[in-house]
C-alpha cells in the first residue's frame, strides 16, 4: 500500500521517516516524497562557511520540546546537540535606539521579578504603576479568543505591547501582536487570567512552583531546570535533513517535482507531479497550508478556503561574518529585538557567536538579522545590495559607530528570503482548526503536517509529520 507526501520540509521528512522505519520493519509500506524544490529540508538550511556555522531559516529548536532531540537522538546525532550559551543569555529591546535589557525574570512576556521590574528602562513609570495595580485590580478575563495585543494591553497597556509583546512576537513569528491569537500561542497566559485574574499573581504562582520543581529535582540528584532554552546542532540544522534523507529510500524521493495536482479516486487519491499521474493509498500534505489549500480545491472547496485562510508571513535573514578586532566590544549576551514603533526594517539581532558556543571559529564574530515579518512584506522585493547597507546601516546607528563603525566591511554576507514560510495563527485559530479536522476526517487517507496547525517550531513539525504517518499504519490505510 502506497503513501504520497506532498512538502521535503521537516515534517514531511519526519512523517517519511516514519513509515521508512515501518517499511524496515517489515510492514508492506511505500512512500513517495514530493519536495517541489531542488533540496530537502523546507525552512531549515544551513551551510558552514570559513568554519562558521550560517543558518539561513531556524538556528535551534525549544529544548522543552522534546520530539527534535529525541529524533536527532535516534538518528545518531545525539552527540552534535549544543545547547544555548545560557549562562550569557541577555536580550535587548531598542527603545529609542538604545539597547534596553529585558528585565530578569520575564515568564511568557509577563514580568515575575518585582526589583528588577521597577528598576527596568524598558517601560515609563505609569506602565510600572499599572503593573502593580494589576495585581490588586485585574480586567475582567475575555469569555472570546482575542489578540495577544489586546490581552497584554488590558492588563498592562500600550507601551506594553509595544515594547515587549509585538517585539518579541514579531521576533519569533514574524508575527503581529494585534492579530496572533492569544488563546493559541500564549494558552497558559490565558488560563492564568482565568484562575487568578491577575497576570502577575499567576506568573508568580508559576514561578514558586517551578522553583519548589528544581529544588526538589536538585534534592532526589536530578538536574532540575538546569537545561538550556533552545538546543542546536553543531553542524547546523542542515545535519538532521541529512541524516533523514540518507534514511530514505533514494528511489522514494522526488526533488524539483512539485505536485500539480490532486484527485480523488475510489479507494485512494491520484497526484499529478512531474509530467506523471500516479495512484496512492493515501496523501500526508506537508506542503505549507496555503499550498495544500489550492491542491485541495476541486476535492473539498470549504477546506480548500480554511487552508488558504491561515495567513503565513515573510521573512529575510541577513548573515554577516566579521574579524572581530573590526568591531569594539558588542554588549553581553544573545542580542536584541526591535519594537515595529522604533520604525526600522530590522526586527531583530541575534550574536550567533555569543548564542552557541563552538560554531563560529575563534576571532570572529556573526551577526544574524532579521527583517519582514507581518508589517513589512514590501522588503521581500528589495535587492540584496539593499537589504545588505539597510542592515549594516541600522546595525552601525543601533550598537553605535565604535562597536560597528559604518566603514566596517563584513568578510562574507549571506541573504536569504523565505516567502509565506511562517504560518500565523490569528484570533480565532482553534476554531478553524476543529473545521479544519472534521472535513479532514471525512477524507479517508489524507493527513495534514506542518507549521500550519499545532506549533510553529521545529518540534512541532517533527510530531505532526510523524503523528500523521502513525495514524495511517495504526488506521491500516497502509496494511
Ligand atoms: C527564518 C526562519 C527562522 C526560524 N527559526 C526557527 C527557530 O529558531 N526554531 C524553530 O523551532 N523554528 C523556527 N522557524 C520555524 C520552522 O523552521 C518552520 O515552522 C518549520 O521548519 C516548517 O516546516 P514544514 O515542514 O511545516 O514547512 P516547510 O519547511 O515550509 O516545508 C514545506 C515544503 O513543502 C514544499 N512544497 C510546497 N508546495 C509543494 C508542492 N505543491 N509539491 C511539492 N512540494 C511542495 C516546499 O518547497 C517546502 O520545502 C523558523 C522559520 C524561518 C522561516
Amino acid at each position: 500500500m502506497r503513501t504520497a507526501i506532498i512538502g521535503g520540509g521537516i515534517a514531511g521528512l519526519a512523517a517519511a521517516y516514519e513509515l521508512e522505519q515501518a517499511r524496515r520493519a517489515g510492514k508492506k509500506v511505500a512512500y513517495t516524497l514530493y519536495e517541489s524544490r531542488d533540496r530537502l529540508g523546507g525552512s531549515l538550511s544551513s551551510e558552514v562557511v570559513d568554519g562558521a556555522v550560517l543558518e539561513r531559516g531556524p538556528d535551534s529548536f525549544l529544548t522543552e520540546k522534546p520530539a527534535a532531540a529525541e529524533l536527532c537522538r535516534e538518528l545518531g546525532l545525539g552527540a552534535e546537540l549544543t545547547p544555548s550559551n545560557d549562562a550569557d543569555r541577555k536580550t535587548y529591546i531598542v527603545v529609542r535606539n538604545r539597547l534596553v535589557p529585558l528585565p530578569d525574570g520575564l515568564m511568557f512576556l509577563i514580568p515575575t521579578k518585582l526589583i528588577p521590574t521597577a528598576l527596568t528602562r524598558l517601560f515609563s513609570l505609569p506602565t510600572k504603576i499599572r503593573m502593580g495595580l494589576e495585581l490588586l485590580y485585574p480586567p475582567q478575563p475575555s469569555d472570546q479568543d482575542e489578540s495577544v495585543a489586546a490581552l497584554v494591553e488590558r492588563h498592562f497597556g500600550r507601551e506594553a505591547v509595544d515594547r515587549l509583546a509585538d517585539p518579541l512576537l514579531s521576533g519569533i513569528f514574524g508575527g503581529d501582536s494585534a492579530q496572533l491569537s492569544a488563546r493559541t500561542v500564549l494558552p497558559r497566559l490565558v488560563e492564568m487570567e482565568n484562575e487568578y485574574g491577575s497576570l502577575t499573581l499567576g506568573m508568580l504562582a508559576a514561578h514558586r512552583k517551578m522553583r519548589a520543581y528544581a529544588k526538589k529535582s536538585v534534592q532526589k540528584g536530578q538536574s532540575g531546570g538546569s537545561r538550556s532554552i533552545f538546543t542546536a546542532l553543531r553542524g547546523g540544522m542542515n545535519q538532521l535533513v541529512v541524516a533523514l534523507a540518507t534514511r530514505l529510500d533514494p528511489a522514494s524521493v522526488r526533488l524539483s517535482t512539485p505536485v500539480s495536482g490532486m484527485e480523488q479516486v475510489p479507494g485512494g487519491w491520484k497526484i499529478v507531479a512531474g509530467g506523471k499521474t500516479e495512484v496512492y493509498d493515501a496523501v500526508i500534505m506537508a506542503s505549507p497550508a496555503w499550498a495544500a489549500g489550492e491542491l485541495l480545491v476541486q476535492i473539498d472547496p470549504q477546506l480548500a478556503e480554511e487552508l488558504r485562510g491561515i495567513s503565513y508571513s515573510s521573512s529575510i535573514t541577513v548573515n554577516l561574518i566579521y574579524d572581530e578586532n573590526q568591531l569594539g566590544r558588542l554588549p553581553d549576551g544573545f542580542g536584541f529585538l526591535v519594537p515595529v514603533v522604533e520604525g526600522r526594517s530590522m526586527l531583530a539581532c541575534t550574536f550567533v557567536h555569543r548564542k552557541f558556543l563552538g560554531r563560529t571559529p575563534p576571532g570572529k564574530a556573526v551577526l544574524r538579522a532579521f527583517l519582514g515579518g507581518m508589517k513589512n512584506e514590501a522588503l521581500m522585493a528589495a535587492p540584496d545590495a539593499e537589504l545588505l547597507a539597510t542592515v549594516r546601516r541600522e546595525l552601525s546607528e543601533i550598537l553605535g559607530k565604535k562597536i560597528l563603525p559604518p566603514d566596517a566591511q563584513p568578510l562574507h554576507t549571506q541573504v536569504t528570503r523565505w516567502p509565506r514560510a511562517m504560518a500565523q495563527y490569528a484570533v480565532g485559530h482553534q476554531e478553524r482548526m476543529a473545521r479544519i479536522n472534521s472535513r479532514v476526517a471525512a477524507l479517508p487517507g489524507l493527513k495534514l503536517a506542518g507549521n500550519a496547525y499545532d506549533g510553529i517550531g521545529i518540534p512541532d513539525c517533527i510530531r505532526l509529520g510523524r503523528k500523521a504517518a502513525k495514524e495511517l499504519i495504526a488506521n491500516q490505510q497502509i496494511s
